[in-house]
Formats: C-alpha cells, structure tokens, sequence
C-alpha cells in the first residue's frame, strides 16, 4: 500500500491529469506531472511540475526520483519511455495494458480473443490492399489509423461512393484498420477499476452522443434494460481481469438496437464519460484511480443521482457565466488561456433525482 503523503506521478498534464491530481489532494498524496506544455490545465493544481518530452530520460528519471507510484492521462506516450519507467517505479497500468490499448488492431485481437464481439475488422497494411480489404469486409467501412487517433482523427469512412484514395489520404497512416460500419442504436461505455488483489468495481454504463467525432454529452443510466447493462459490465470486468489491470479502464461500446454489444475501443485511463462521477457518484473516476494504483481500498460507485454531463468545446466555454449563474449546474473548467475549435475547455453536469427518464 501506498499511504497518503506519498507521492503520485501523472504523464501527462491535461484535464484528465488535472481532475486526478486534485482527488489525489484530497487523500493527501502529492503529484508531480511530467507534460511538454508549460501552464498546463494538471501543472496549476500539482505542486510540481517536470516540464518535459515524454521521452527524456533524465525527465523520466527525475520522475521516478520523486514519486512512488507513476499513472497517466492519455494513452498516445511512447511506449518505451513508459517501459523504462517501470523499471524503476511502479507504473499502472502496467506498459502491457498500454501497448495493447495504443494499438487498435492489437486491442481489438485481445478483445475477440476473449470471444467479446467487436465489428468485423481487418488489418490492412498498404493502399494496394486496400480494396480487397473493403471488398472482403464490405461498404460501408470505416477506415482507421490504428496508432495515435482520438476524437475522430485519422479517420474514413467509407460509402458506395467514396474514392479509396481520398480515404487512405484521410487516414494519413501507413498501416491501418477496416471496420464494417456499425448501425448502432447508440453508443456506450463502461468505467471499470480494478485493484491489485483483483477486487474490480464499474461505474454505471452510460450513454455518449457526439459531435464531430468529439464527445458532446453523457447521458447517465444508459436507457439500457438490466439485462444488457449487466451485460455490459461483465464485458469491461473481463477486459479488466485479462488485462490484469491495476486502476481504470474505460471501455467504448455500441449499443445495435436488439441490444447486442459490441466493444469499439478500450481507453486504460479517466474517460470523458466519467466526468459526471465527480459529482453524482460516492467516488468519482479520479479517486477510484487514486485508490486503485495506491492500494486503498476501492470506493463505492454508487450513483446518488442520475445525470447529464455536457462537455464545452471551444467557444462554447463563452456559455460559462450562464452556466455559473445556474445553482444547480455544476460547472468545470480546466484553466485553458486559448479556446480553439474541437478543444475541450471544461464541461457541465447537472443531476437529476432518480429516477430519471431523457
Ligand atoms: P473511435 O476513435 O474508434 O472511438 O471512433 C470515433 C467515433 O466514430 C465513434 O465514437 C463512432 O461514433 C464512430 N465510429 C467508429 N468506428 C465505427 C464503426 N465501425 N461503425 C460506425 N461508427 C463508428
């Protein structure tokens, strides 16, 4: 166990390291983030800040130095900094979980192998393969870096229509994965977090609705029957244990309208879809992490309300003095100088007693 008054380290200094960081305060553990950016929204609540490449070994080193447990925010660091990190202090989840959760043809093998049903995939290797692939899979797919992409970057989909290389352009990867493209009822996720003795818990799965490929709100329960939530909460505990994960999973679902599940993406760190935790559960996301790559014990996930959670991108942070005039809105920013199109500048959740139909 890892006691309070030690001290956590974050890769990463965005919202997400920001939001952990202040749970980390409020058991009494410092954090030190290591981050490229200078002001970052984690660096004004840490009380110290290692402003360096995720790749620079006297940074990492320093890093390990100073902390005794090591997480992070976003699953694009490069893996070998991370694997030497973990030679020298204990790093959750372990570099195995991020190797396979950076790659999305490797998550989606690890996914099925498990007999967990995803879309029909296939790997494709170079734009001379790339119609065969399509023809095998068929129109419609949707084509996708399997390295680096979030919020919908490095992306194509692909209709009767679409010319193949205007696609593969698109995508702008040298190796990438074809999806059948999924008519899904709508999309899901579950929050998992699980503990080194294997004691795992899930938050409630929830409803995602996008905007431009970027997640616009969260909609909590989702209006799933029992019977598919529960579902839905066995495949993230299976995920979880197989990937012998220590501390939080967000698994990404669509949901097709006979209620079939199938598993889209795996993210090994707080979700966006787990926002609204910090104020409608007993423990949030970011303390369930904290608990779990220290060693305390898990916190309850109860939902004490049901909930929307609405992100603000780019201007839509102008909305805020509305939103803090509202009493019962419960209003986050992240601390960002410069609101620029797709950036999430902070988000607003506002609960609803149970039950609560949308
Ligand atoms: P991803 O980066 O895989 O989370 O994809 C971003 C978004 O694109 C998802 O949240 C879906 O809305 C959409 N999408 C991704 N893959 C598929 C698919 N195979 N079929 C339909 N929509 C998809």
């Amino acid at each position: 166990m890892i006691p309070p008054g030690s001290t956590i380290g974050i890769l990463g200094g965005g919202q997400l390291g920001r939001m952990t960081a202040q749970a980390a305060a409020s058991l009494g553990y410092r954090t030190v983030v290591l981050t490229p950016e200078t002001d970052s929204p984690a660096s004004q609540v840490t009380s110290q800040t290692i402003v360096a490449g995720y790749e620079d070994r006297a940074a990492l080193q320093q890093l390990a130095d100073l902390c005794d447990v090591v997480t992070y925010e976003f699953e694009n660091i490069p893996l070998d900094g991370v694997t030497w990190l973990a030679d020298h202090v204990p790093v959750h989840p372990s570099p195995r979980v991020l190797k396979i959760c950076q790659d999305r043809l490797r998550e989606k093998d690890f996914v099925s192998r498990l007999g967990i049903a995803t879309t029909r995939y296939r790997a494709v290797t170079s734009f001379a393969a790339l119609a065969d692939t399509v023809g095998d899979i068929g129109r419609p797919v949707v084509l996708k870096s399997t390295r680096m992409g979030y919020d919908g970057k490095g992306q194509a989909t692909i209709r009767d229509e679409t010319d193949l290389g205007v696609a593969w352009r698109q995508m702008g990867a040298a190796i990438g994965i074809v999806e059948r493209f999924v008519d899904f009822a709508y999309e899901a996720s579950v929050i998992v977090a699980r503990n080194a003795d294997g004691t795992a818990q899930c938050f409630v799965p929830v409803e995602n609705r996008h905007a431009n490929h970027i997640l616009s709100e969260t909609h909590v329960p989702a209006p799933m029957t029992p019977d598919v939530a529960a579902a839905a909460e066995a495949i993230a505990l299976k995920i979880a244990e197989a990937l012998e994960l220590i501390g939080l999973l967000a698994v990404e679902m669509f949901v097709l309208p006979d209620g079939q599940l199938m598993v889209n993406e795996l993210a090994p760190r707080p979700h966006n879809s787990g926002h609204w935790t910090l104020d409608a559960c007993v423990t949030s996301q970011f303390e369930q992490l904290v608990r779990a790559i220290t060693g305390l014990p898990l916190g309850s996930t109860e939902r004490l309300a049901d909930a929307v959670m609405e992100n603000l991108i780019g201007d839509e942070i102008d909305k805020w003095p509305e939103i803090a005039a509202d009493p019962r809105a419960k209003l986050h920013l992240y601390g960002k100088a410069e609101a620029r199109p797709g950036r999430k500048m902070g988000h607003v959740t506002r609960l609803y007693p149970r039950p609560h139909q949308t």
